[in-house]
């Protein structure tokens, strides 16, 4: 299949590693060339904030596959160069290695890049980042005894770099603008958890604290640039530290699709089968807005099991071969010794309920999030079987019985059945 076609993926990540994966699994024969900005072959990023920060791991551990795999698949891996234009009449990619390669299909899984933080002092030394291997590798310094760490944005990516920190002996303070933790993501409940959780591991959590300047100090005439010592709020408060993470978003990588005349929006824009308007060209992981199957509106997702859902589609796609069912969107987060798994898309819900199974200790719980009765999504906190139950009865747009579902006499199985009408 695919004969003396060539599938170019633009991107070397999650997505654009499993596409290239999924296209060989499929049957694809044809050529396959996976080109990436980084100088490292695919690797997931999840545990960046977790266990390579923390030293537990390295970095052969976080790759999608052994670098040698990528040959055996016969996948042209190419690293360390940038898609810079895409002629779409002459079907061509432009590298900024000078390179100029045709493609008969093309997957732009270019990801995303941080959100940098607009003040004064931004570009000063030890003020940092967390989205590759490099940036954990400088960030390493950071996080030793009795360093103070400055952690702006109180979203997942800051609080897990917290709780590594906190737990490497590090001092992290985090400032969150908001009036709560999570605030884009989570429901209240969730965000008081959180802070509480942070607060007792003596995190400090600085909430509605926006910063206004960081300033630095040393440097001079022959001694470098200025290192970070000082955060300064808004409200005029200061904090001393050493060195500052900023964890305050990301943006889609989608200029590239934009200068060749393709719709984007809050990411390229693709419908079900993860194609742009041009039907040779495709865009999936988190550079990419989709139609959600279950929600009907449009969404750019963040997450790896998207990542992997959207490179699955566009492989079959490209393919012609069947694509995988649609997934519920799902993500996790890990932080001290809490794993949260979150199904669906919180947002739309008018109820929100709490369970706490019977038969786990304290800070065990999940909140289901109900719409006209229908479950649309839950945060589930050390309870896998809540989240697995959860995603089936979302996924088939269940009304669960809502008093058996707070009732942890009640398993979450049969909740789940009864729902199902198993
Ligand atoms: C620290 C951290 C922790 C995370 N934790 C979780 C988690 O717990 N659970 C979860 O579900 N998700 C998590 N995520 C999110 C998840 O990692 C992303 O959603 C996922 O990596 C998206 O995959 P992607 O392939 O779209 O993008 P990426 O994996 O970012 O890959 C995109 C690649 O494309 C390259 N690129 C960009 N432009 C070009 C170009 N023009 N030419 C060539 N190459 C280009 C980039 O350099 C990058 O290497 C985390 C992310 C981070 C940063």
């Amino acid at each position: 299949m695919g004969e003396d076609q060539t599938v170019i993926i633009a991107g070397a990540g999650q997505a654009g590693g499993q596409c290239a994966a999924s296209l060989r699994r499929n049957g694809w024969t044809g050529r396959i060339l996976l080109a990436g900005a980084e100088p490292h072959p695919p690797y997931q990023r999840p545990p960046l904030s977790k266990a390579y920060l923390a030293g537990e791991i390295g970095e052969d551990r976080l790759w999608l596959q052994p670098r040698e795999t990528w040959a055996d698949q016969n996948v042209d891996l190419r690293l360390g160069v940038t898609a810079t234009a895409i002629d779409r009449s002459a079907k061509t990619v432009a590298f900024d290695d000078g390179r100029t390669e045709h493609y008969d299909h093309l997957v732009l899984a270019t990801g995303s890049r941080v959100r940098t933080l607009p003040v004064p002092g931004a570009g000063l030394e030890g003020v940092r980042y967390l989205r590759t291997i490099a940036d954990v590798d400088q960030l390493r310094a950071d996080v030793t005894p009795d360093k103070r760490i400055a952690i702006i944005g109180g979203g997942y990516i800051g609080l897990e770099a917290a709780a590594v920190a906190k737990k490497l002996g590090a001092r992290p303070v985090v400032f969150e603008a908001m009036d709560r933790l999570l605030a884009r993501v989570a429901v209240p409940e969730l965000s008081q958890y959180y802070l509480d959780t942070h607060r007792a591991h003596g995190v400090t959590v600085e909430l509605g604290a926006q910063v206004a300047e960081i300033s630095g100090k040393g440097g001079g005439l022959f001694g470098g640039k200025k290192r970070v010592a000082t955060v300064r709020l808004a409200d005029g408060r200061s904090f001393e530290c050493d060195s500052v993470l900023v964890g305050i978003g990301i943006l889609p990588n989608q200029e590239i699709a934009t200068g060749a005349g393709l719709a984007t929006d809050n990411g390229i824009r693709i419908d079900a089968e993860c194609r742009t308007a041009d039907p040779a060209i495709y865009a999936i992981g988190d550079c990419a807005e989709q139609e959600n199957w279950l929600t009907g509106t449009r969404v750019r997702l963040e997450s790896v099991p998207n990542a992997l859902e959207q490179a699955k589609h566009a492989a079959a796609a490209i393919c012609g071969t069947p694509a995988p069912r649609p997934d519920v969107p799902w993500f996790w987060s890990d932080q001290f010794d809490l794993k949260l798994q979150t199904a669906g898309l919180v947002g739309q819900q008018d109820t929100t309920l709490r369970r706490r199974p019977a038969d786990t200790e304290a800070g065990h719980f999940s909140l289901f999030h109900l719409k006209d009765g229908v479950l649309i999504a839950a945060d589930c906190v050390n309870d896998a079987h809540g989240f697995m139950a959860a995603k089936a009865m979302i996924a088939a747009r269940a009304k669960p019985d809502q008093a058996d579902l707070v009732n942890p006499d009640v398993p979450m199985k049969d909740v789940m059945k009864a729902a199902l009408g198993r």
